[in-house]
């Protein structure tokens, strides 16, 4: 038994809009997951989305959910103590990648906004005002876009179009790079900084090396990194940003897993159908579902194949997220006091990772068709029973939205 599992990235809203709180929630209670950390992203001010998403969370949501937002406008930046002290909502999304032509974005109403001035000015500011609470936290999407662009430009003028090239576009110098800008824009305003999916061991060792002398620095890691590699090719698929790495750095990531370095495992779960990115890797959009299986891949992959301890499992799904994101200790654990969020587990049960088996948005899984050892049989959310035996036994409506 778990305490409750916690996915702390996942992109709700980009699928069937409202919708999605449903079926994203109901795959991730199928998964073994009881609360949900979702993003919300828009230019416009928050205020309408966060009640809306809010509203249609405690209606349809079957398990317990609370929002990221993605700081992307001054107004946005000037409404961070109204987000932080009267919403309870405490860590805030920069994409380093969203600056000049790039900054081109799909917003949750399906359109594509065109946002100025997210560039190290920006940034700078973001990194300070959110500083200035003790409890905030900028989660960061670290890639060097302009690197990127550059890269991008020469593989399409060689006509180019394929997901060797679309890998090629987005080297590891761009993440390690973007990494160690976060840190150093981090460290001189003293922000809390989780870096999202990390996906190679460079940009761990970047990270680790700076949190030697400035402890306020978390590293996240997805677990497509960990159940998938590009050393034997990638299909469409498997594109994701960043891009898969080699096999080594996989297995890097799992020893920062193992040695603690890892605080969090998160999907970066986006509900998406596998059609969507089909044509041009230039045009079409990255990022595939992924809640339903954070927990197996960890037990299959890391505890059955590679010795993963359960207790680490049980701190990096619910014990660590719980207290980066200001969940803890309502969440995050096992003790008189705290929710009753618990996810019960057949270690020994086999099954073939299949994404129509989770009744979500979306129609694939980073890791379909892996054999994984270790399922989840039971998930409770405060303290009713909400899947078992792999079946929803709660109705729609029981989540509830975590002021932090
Ligand atoms: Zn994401």
């Amino acid at each position: 038994m778990f305490p409750g599992v916690i996915e702390p990235h996942s992109h709700i809203g980009i699928g069937d809009g409202i919708r999605d709180l449903a079926t994203e929630t109901k795959a991730a209670a199928l998964g073994g997951v009881c609360t949900n950390l979702l993003f919300l992203r828009h230019p416009e001010p928050y205020d309408v989305l966060y009640r809306e998403m809010k509203e249609a969370g405690e209606s349809l949501a079957y398990g317990d959910f609370s929002f990221h937002l993605v700081l992307l406008t001054d107004e946005h930046l000037s409404s961070l103590p109204k987000y932080i002290e009267e919403w309870g909502i405490t860590s805030f999304k920069f994409y380093l990648t969203y600056r000049g032509e790039d900054a081109r974005m799909l917003g949750t109403d399906g359109i594509y906004h065109q946002v100025d001035g997210v560039d190290d000015g920006f940034m700078y500011d973001c990194f300070r005002e959110v500083a200035k609470f003790p409890q905030g936290l900028i989660i960061c999407h670290a890639e060097d876009i302009e690197i990127i662009r550059r890269e991008r430009k020469k593989l399409v003028a060689a006509g180019r179009d394929d997901m060797e090239a679309w890998q090629a576009s987005r080297p590891l110098i761009a993440e390690v790079e973007g990494v160690r800008r976060a840190l150093l824009f981090a460290e001189m305003t003293g922000c809390r900084l989780n870096l999202l999916h990390i996906s190679s061991q460079a940009a761990l060792e970047a990270a680790k090396s700076i949190r030697k002398r400035y402890d306020k620095i978390l590293i996240e890691v997805c677990h497509p990194y960990l159940s998938c590699h590009a050393d034997e090719g990638v299909d469409k698929s498997h594109k994701f940003r960043p891009p898969l790495r080699s096999r080594s750095d996989c297995e890097a990531l799992w020893q920062g897993l193992r040695d603690g370095n890892v605080n969090t495992v998160g999907s970066d779960h986006v509900p998406r159908k596998l059609q969507a990115k089909m044509g041009s890797v230039w045009s079409q959009p990255t990022g595939g579902p992924g809640t339903p299986v954070l927990l197996p891949v960890l037990l299959g992959e890391g505890y059955h194949k590679r010795g993963l301890p359960l207790e680490r499992i049980a701190e990096l799904t619910s014990y660590n997220p719980a207290r980066v994101y200001g969940l803890y200790p309502q969440k995050g654990d096992i003790r008189i006091g705290t929710d009753a969020d618990l996810t019960v587990v057949d270690l020994n049960r086999v099954k073939t990772v299949q994404a129509k088996d989770f009744e979500m948005f979306g129609d694939h899984l980073p890791c379909d068709g892996l054999e994984i050892k270790g399922w989840p049989v039971m998930t409770l959310v405060r303290g009713k029973t909400v899947m078992k035996d792999g079946k929803i036994v709660a109705n729609a409506g029981w989540g509830r939205f975590l002021a932090r």
